[in-house]
Formats: C-alpha cells, structure tokens, sequence
C-alpha cells in the first residue's frame, strides 16, 4: 500500500493537542495507523508539545528560557509510538474500536443509486460516516459548509483526475466544489467527517497561525 495523500500539519499539531474535535480525531487516528509518515511526524508534535508545555510550567518564558527549551527540544530523541496491530479485515484497529467490530458490525442505510452511508456517534461538534460507493459511481452531493476530511478504506476514487487509494486522505473545505467518482474494479468505501464550519476554523489558525497559511 502506498500512501500519497497525507493528513496536513496543522491537522496533526490539533490532534497532539487534544483540539480536534472527535469525528476528526476519529479520521487523524485512522490514517496515523496506516502512515509510517504521518505516525512519525505526530510523533515529533508530541514531544514538542510536551516538551514546551513542561518548560512553562516551570518557568516564565524569557529569551534565555526560550533558547534553553529548544535546545532541549533539538536533543529529544524521536517519540515512539507503539506499532498499529495489524487488522483482520479493511478496518484500521481505531475504526474498528469504534465500531465495534469490521465490515459485517456495519448498518448501513441506503441513500440512494446504491450509495450506502452509516453515520457514526461522536461529538455533535462535527461528525463522521462511512460511505460505500459503488465501483464507477459518483459520489452523491454530501454537502461541505465546513471542513471534510475523507479517507480511503477500500477501492479507490477520482476526484478531478487524481486518484485516492486505501489510506489516502482528501481535505476539502467549503471553496472546493467537487464530484468524487468511485474508480472500477471495486466498491469504495470511505470514512468522512465534516465539521460545523466556524468552530473548526476557528482551532487550526490559532495553533497554527504562526507557522502555516491555511
Ligand atoms: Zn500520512
Ligand atoms: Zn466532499
């Protein structure tokens, strides 16, 4: 399996805060489970973050103070995170936590043209399904106000001309207008979460404001 659409950084730094809101948590730990690369990059949020939040605790943040924590920062061996069991069916462990089980734990309920969708319980701050989508089938319109993430279980899709494999994740927010189309060969599905727009955009500026333009 070879990944090629990551989850952002901003997206990672959120999630090692604890500031995402569950249905995105619920796609971040998915896809971290999946991604060597995004696994390791969470890593290093995790000890920065630990790192600075203990340096405050313990004294106010001065110049000196400053460049002491971040050559403590640069000295930080590289967090280790416990490697993924390996799952029996197409359910990532996180996912299959969450439903109880894989595939066959499903209730599906049809929304039409084959397309099947089973909406997950999480916060009501944002919220997360999974979608089945027949091979060669557009995605019905699954309206985006806010910020969707969508992450590829199993089959593929296209969305204008590039394609989304297991593991994958598309990010879309409320300026992109697209029409995913489930790719032949076999049914697609997919984990989405889409948030209530002003809430979300109003975490990632803040933690990221300084180092990203989102
Ligand atoms: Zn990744
Ligand atoms: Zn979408």
């Amino acid at each position: 399996m070879t990944i090629r659409h990551h989850l952002s950084d901003p997206l990672l730094m959120a999630y090692s805060a604890g500031q995402l809101p569950e249905a995105f948590s619920l796609v971040v730990a998915t896809h971290v489970s999946l991604c060597d690369e995004c696994r390791a990059r969470l890593g290093s949020f995790d000890a920065v973050g630990g790192a600075v939040i203990e340096e405050i605790d313990e004294i106010s943040m001065g110049e000196e103070a400053l460049q002491a924590a971040l050559a403590r920062i640069d000295g930080l061996p590289q967090a280790t995170r416990a490697e993924p069991l390996k799952p029996a069916g197409i359910f990532p462990a996180p996912l299959a936590d969450y439903v109880g089980g894989d595939l066959a734990s499903v209730r599906w309920q049809r929304i039409g043209g084959g397309v099947k969708q089973a909406i997950l319980p999480t916060g009501r701050d944002a919220s997360a399904r999974l979608l089945y989508i027949p091979a060669g089938t557009a995605v019905p319109d699954h309206g985006h106000r806010g910020m969707e993430l969508t992450l590829v279980l199993q089959g593929a899709f296209a969305d204008d001309d590039v394609r989304f494999g297991r593991g994958d994740i598309e990010i879309a927010d409320e300026n992109l207008e697209h029409t995913p189309v489930a790719l032949a060969g076999e049914d697609c599905i997919c984990l989405a979460a889409t948030d209530a727009p002003l809430r979300f955009r109003g975490i990632l500026p803040r933690l990221a404001q300084p180092l990203f333009r989102i």
